[in-house]
């Protein structure tokens, strides 16, 4: 087992003005689900419904309100800081592509061999290598290992983003909306690697999207999120042809 989330909430207390009433919002509300070895788990809801919450949750970047993590068998659900760094390089993130995510500054040899070097994944003579095993891993070809990433298109940048998240020998990546902010056609070649890498490296997905056709693509079972909760689990052939919920319902008559 990967990851094992049981009953688990998130509450948020705001308050919007020095006199207004304290407002809770329940952004994850009892959800329970499972990610196994080398399997894809996706997690579908409109925005707003909770998703990037439980990627939060799940990395332990918040505290959960209440509930259970599991990480590769162990209870991690109340880990201090330094206790959860040696997990760090065992999960990691893929984020919805934006100019920001990557240091402008960096090039492509900088930003692959940073993780490299903080978590201390080859000898210090073998990171030009390993460098080049990583792009060759994501389809980058070697002449973009000098560019910086203002030099490249959103997919490449994507790639390197891929290239960062697996040279630490991830075992879970978590991927909030990896393909939405890139064309159409470039979503097909990031997804379809993102699938050779799952073969490759016999990684698990958390994956999440408010796209059930990329769920769909990519993942064994699907989770449907709604305000906070869980509406329908189950393997995705099974929900996708005999949807329980009406919200699913309404999800896969949009793709049809
Ligand atoms: P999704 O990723 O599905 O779009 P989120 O998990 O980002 O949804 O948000 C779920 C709910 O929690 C939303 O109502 C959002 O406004 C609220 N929320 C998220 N983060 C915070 C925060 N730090 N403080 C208060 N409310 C938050
Ligand atoms: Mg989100």
């Amino acid at each position: 087992m990967i990851l094992r989330v049981e009953n688990l909430s998130k509450h948020y207390i705001i308050k919007s003005g020095a006199f207004s009433k304290r407002q809770v919002i329940k952004a994850v509300r009892d959800v329970s689900f499972q990610v196994m070895e080398n399997q894809s788990l996706g997690l579908i809801g409109e925005s707003g419904s909770g998703k990037s919450t439980i990627a939060n949750l799940v990395l332990r970047l918040i505290p959960p309100s209440g509930g259970k993590i599991e990480l590769f068998e162990e209870d991690v659900t109340s880990l201090k800081e330094e206790e959860m760094r040696r997990y760090r390089k065992d999960i990691q993130i893929i984020f919805q592509y934006t100019n920001d995510i990557l240091d402008p500054q960096m090039t492509v040899d900088e930003l692959i061999k940073e993780p490299l070097k903080i978590h201390n994944i080859v000898k210090d003579r073998e990171l030009d290598q390993e460098v080049e095993r990583l792009l060759e891993q994501v389809g980058l070809s070697p002449s973009e290992r000098w560019k910086l990433p203002g030099q490249l298109s959103g997919g490449q940048n994507q790639r390197i983003i891929i290239a960062r998240a697996i040279a630490t020998r991830a075992r879970l990546i978590v991927c909030d909306e990896p393909v939405s902010a890139l064309d159409v056609s470039v979503q097909g070649q990031i997804l379809n690697l993102l699938i050779r890498l799952k073969e490759e490296l016999n990684l698990s997905y958390l994956f999440i999207s408010h796209d059930l056709k990329v769920i769909r693509h990519m993942c064994e079972s699907i989770a449907v999120m709604k305000n906070g909760e869980i509406v329908e689990l189950g393997d995705t052939f099974e929900v996708l042809n005999n949807p329980q919920h009406e919200y699913t319902k309404k999800l896969i008559e949009a793709i049809l």
